[in-house]
């Protein structure tokens, strides 16, 4: 079938929309008719090189939608409304039968290939192939995506929610939740108020953090922090330990929980020399792949300080996603707050800019338009 995508042809290069092919779904693969993609840091450092991607490709992948053709061997049926997860697993390899599901031994490699789990594409242009994204490549109205993708939504989860709960907010409450284990009255610490930094300062609050203290560069991230529940807010202090300074001067000894969300490793710094004793530095921002983070070791044996590192917030999206969803619909996520922006797939290289400018919140793209 022809499909409207937004297409990137090379590293570097604006994004084209196109009519693309898209083949049916193979063996254990659905197609996924989609309303909203949001767009992700993750999709900006693809066409900048910071993360090394096959080109051509259609990025994007925080989807939600409805299922319209099951490949054979599928355990899905048409016409059921599925939020996508970028971690299918195999459930096979070493990782996932010792439960590290979201480090799946088998996906990984596949989707650096930019291929769906047997390593080939269903995209192509006049006869080009077109790789795949994170398996999803959701800068589309419709995708084919591996079964292990899909993760079932109820009718009245609201499908841009469902589409962020994707990416953004599973990372960022996951390395609260499920990384940085934090208990009801820990202190708590998020260095980058972006979508995932957002979504942390969400699951904190929701996990029963009492201070919940929020630091950037920008006024304006730090407003957005207050909004979406932060109880103090710190403004970066231009090195890493004149801010860990500010921090603890916000609560005695340190944190429990200190979260990188930005990548840079001065801010993964930050975060170390902000914890409290036996507390933990989440690293979740995704650096280059020449960064080195380094911090005063002394303190982590006599401190029992930990650094943790954290992605797809340590989830198994099949749980996580509904728990999410749910505490959504009972008023404790506030995740739309997280949307600030919608644009039609057409302009989606503004979405990037809004990006470049500063806009914390999530550009949802509507891909039906
Ligand atoms: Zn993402
Ligand atoms: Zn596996």
């Amino acid at each position: 079938m022809k499909i409207r995508a937004a297409v990137l042809p090379a590293t570097g290069s604006p994004l084209e929309v196109l009519e693309v092919d898209l083949a049916d779904p193979k063996e254990r693969e659905v197609l996924v008719r989609l309303d909203w993609s949001g767009v992700c840091h993750s999709d900006q450092n693809a066409i900048d090189g910071t993360s090394e991607t096959p080109c051509p490709a259609i990025l994007g992948h925080e989807g939600a939608g409805v299922i319209e053709a099951v490949g054979p061997g599928s355990r899905l049926q048409i016409g059921q409304r599925v939020a996508l997860s970028w971690a299918p697993s195999c459930n096979e390899c070493e990782e996932c039968t010792r439960g590290l599901r979201h480090l799946c031994g088998a996906a990984w490699p596949a989707m650096g290939k930019g291929g769906l789990m047997d390593g080939t594409s269903r995209l192509s242009h006049d006869g080009e192939t077109i790789f795949h994204n994170s398996f999803l490549s959701t800068f589309a109205e419709a995708c084919v995506v591996p079964d292990a993708s899909c993760v079932l939504i109820r009718d009245d989860d609201p499908l841009d929610i469902a589409s962020i709960v994707g990416c953004a907010v599973t990372t960022g409450v996951g390395a609260v939740w499920n990384t940085g284990q934090v208990r009801p009255g820990d202190r708590v610490a998020i260095f980058g108020c972006g979508g995932v930094g957002l979504s942390a300062i969400m699951g904190a609050r929701a996990a029963g953090a009492e201070c919940v203290i929020a630091v950037d560069l920008s006024q304006e991230k730090l407003d957005d922090a207050i909004d979406c529940g932060a109880t103090h807010a710190v403004q970066w202090q231009g090195d890493a330990e004149s801010t860990a300074d500010a921090v603890r001067a916000l609560v005695g000894t340190g944190v429990d929980c200190a979260v990188e969300a930005t990548g840079r490793p001065e801010v993964a710094t930050a975060c170390y020399l902000s914890t409290r004793v036996r507390g933990a530095a989440v690293l979740i921002g995704i650096p280059r792949a020449d960064a080195i983070v380094s911090f005063p070791a002394l303190a982590l044996p006599r401190m029992e300080r930990r650094i943790l590192g954290s992605i797809y917030g340590s989830s198994y999206p099949p749980e996580m996603f509904p728990q999410l969803l749910e505490l959504h619909r009972q008023g404790r996520l506030p995740l739309e707050k997280l949307i600030s922006h919608r644009l039609p797939l057409d302009r989606v290289n503004e979405a990037f800019e809004l990006m470049h400018q500063g806009a914390s919140r999530r550009v949802m793209l509507d891909v039906r338009s």
